[in-house]
């Protein structure tokens, strides 16, 4: 691990089908792909044309590209599982969801009912499948703690324990560094979950927590990064000196949507403001990474934004980050299609 770039950080592509609003306005397609799942030796390819031709197309080579008709189970195979092993392994590991809002971030994170569940609850499934399997034949022994918690506005919120009204929490929940411990939020509910069903539950609540807010603070979810932390601990019973714990985050990021200047409101345009810096944070420290994985030394900036200082040992190190990049194939769509293939062309 981190020996190469590839090993610590991917990144994936997925565009969605036009959806049925797109297809009754006669929006025209403007997203082609060579598919790629991640297998060795493969090389994805998206090529995206300006609808009004003034600019060449636009040609990125990913390792992995999703084509509009790739179910959630080949999804999973590529990003989810691989990233559930490393778990396994001892090495923490995030997935964000990256694009504009309504390409599909919630959808390739949670999905539905179903085979169109998506990564996260494959996750979860597949994480008490192992952990039964493990302890039925060895003397490892395992405990699964969960957080879940968003990044609004650059304040951190609890989605397990949330509070009645958020103007009265002043500044969120804090970030601290403990020796030992590490990076952490203080106060931030970890809860115990003993199979499929309880973190089932805990999604399902924190969901709700966000759904709430929305209602208060103009579609709050599409503003605000949502980070669901599944950290495990394992113990050998026989070999006591065995102590592993490492963690994956499953990110569901804000739309990365230019926010529109004209008639947003202060506090709408600090939102924006808040939104783009962390972003573009996040984007600059993958970039560090990458560069440092191609054996460059630079610093890595993780102190410029809430997002990169909470996960940065989630990012670094032996990680392993992945960025999927989810895009419409919508041709009004054009302008933030283009941004969102240059900031993962970056994180390559
Ligand atoms: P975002 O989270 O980026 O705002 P959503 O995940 O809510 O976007 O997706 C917007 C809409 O498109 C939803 O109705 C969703 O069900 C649909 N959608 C997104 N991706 C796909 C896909 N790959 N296949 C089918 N429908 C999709």
């Amino acid at each position: 691990m981190g020996d190469k770039a590839s090993d610590c950080v991917k990144v994936a592509i997925r565009c969605r089908p036009p959806s049925t609003k797109e297809i009754n306005n006669g929006e025209e397609s403007i997203v082609e792909m060579t598919e790629a799942f991640g297998e060795e030796g493969e090389a994805g390819q998206v090529v995206l044309s300006d609808p009004n031709a003034h600019d060449e197309p636009g040609k990125f080579a990913f390792d992995i590209v999703f084509g509009l008709s790739v179910a959630q189970s080949q999804i999973y195979e590529s990003v989810g599982r691989p990233a559930l092993q490393k778990t396994f392994e001892g090495y923490n590991g995030t997935i964000f969801a990256y694009g504009q809002t309504g390409s599909g971030k919630s959808f390739t994170m949670t999905g539905a009912a179903g085979d169109l569940r998506g990564i996260i609850p494959r996750v979860n499934e597949e994480l008490f499948a192992q952990i039964a399997e493990k302890q039925s034949s060895s003397t490892c022994r395992f405990l699964v703690m969960c957080s879940f918690f968003e990044i609004y506005n650059e304040i951190i919120f609890d989605l397990l324990n949330p509070v009645a009204d958020r103007t009265k929490l002043g500044g969120g929940l804090q970030i601290k560094e403990h020796p030992v411990m590490g990076i952490y939020v203080k106060d931030l509910t970890e809860i115990v979950a003993e199979d499929v069903g309880k973190v089932e539950t805990l999604l399902e609540n924190g969901n709700k927590s966000r759904a709430v807010s929305s209602t208060l603070m103009n579609s709050v979810s599409s503003r605000s990064h949502s980070i669901f932390t599944i950290k495990i601990h394992q113990k050998d019973e026989e070999d006591t000196s065995r102590n592993v714990f490492a963690k994956l985050n499953l990110v569901d990021l804000a739309g990365s949507e230019r926010q529109k200047g004209t008639g947003a409101s202060g506090q709408t345009l600090k939102e924006g403001a808040n939104i783009n810096k962390s972003l573009s944070a996040l984007g600059n420290v993958i970039n560090a990474l990458v560069e440092t994985a191609n054996g460059k030394k630079v610093f890595i900036p993780y102190r410029n934004s809430k997002l990169t200082r909470v996960l940065q040992e989630s990012l670094g190190g032996n990680s392993l980050c992945t960025m999927l990049a989810t895009l419409s194939p919508a041709a009004c769509n054009y302008e933030e299609t283009m941004s969102t293939l240059r900031y993962a062309n970056r994180a390559k």
